[in-house]
């Protein structure tokens, strides 16, 4: 049933899944792609164990249904996230 993106959801924020590193995953913010630098590194299970925590940008509107799909609403334009991973 995972056909979309895997995302991470942190602090408030998305994050998308970028390469393993070691034991570590990484994972580097959604606006990576419009200048954010904001990663964090979690463990397999999905444990943040280091932040680089400083975005460029407010927290995405995140809404969850009831049946466990987030969506994340950003002011340009409505994003349809498929379950994110959360911690
Ligand atoms: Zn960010």
């Amino acid at each position: 049933m995972s056909n979309g993106k895997r995302m991470y959801l942190f602090g408030g924020f998305t994050f998308n899944r970028c390469r393993h590193s070691g034991e570590y995953l990484g994972w580097y913010c959604s606006n990576y792609h419009n200048g954010c630098k904001a990663s964090v590194l979690t463990t397999r299970d999905y444990i943040p164990a280091h932040a680089r925590h400083f975005h460029n940008h407010d927290k995405p509107y995140v809404h969850r249904a009831s049946n466990g799909i987030y969506t994340v609403v950003k002011s340009e334009r409505n994003t349809l996230l498929k379950r994110p991973v959360l911690r």
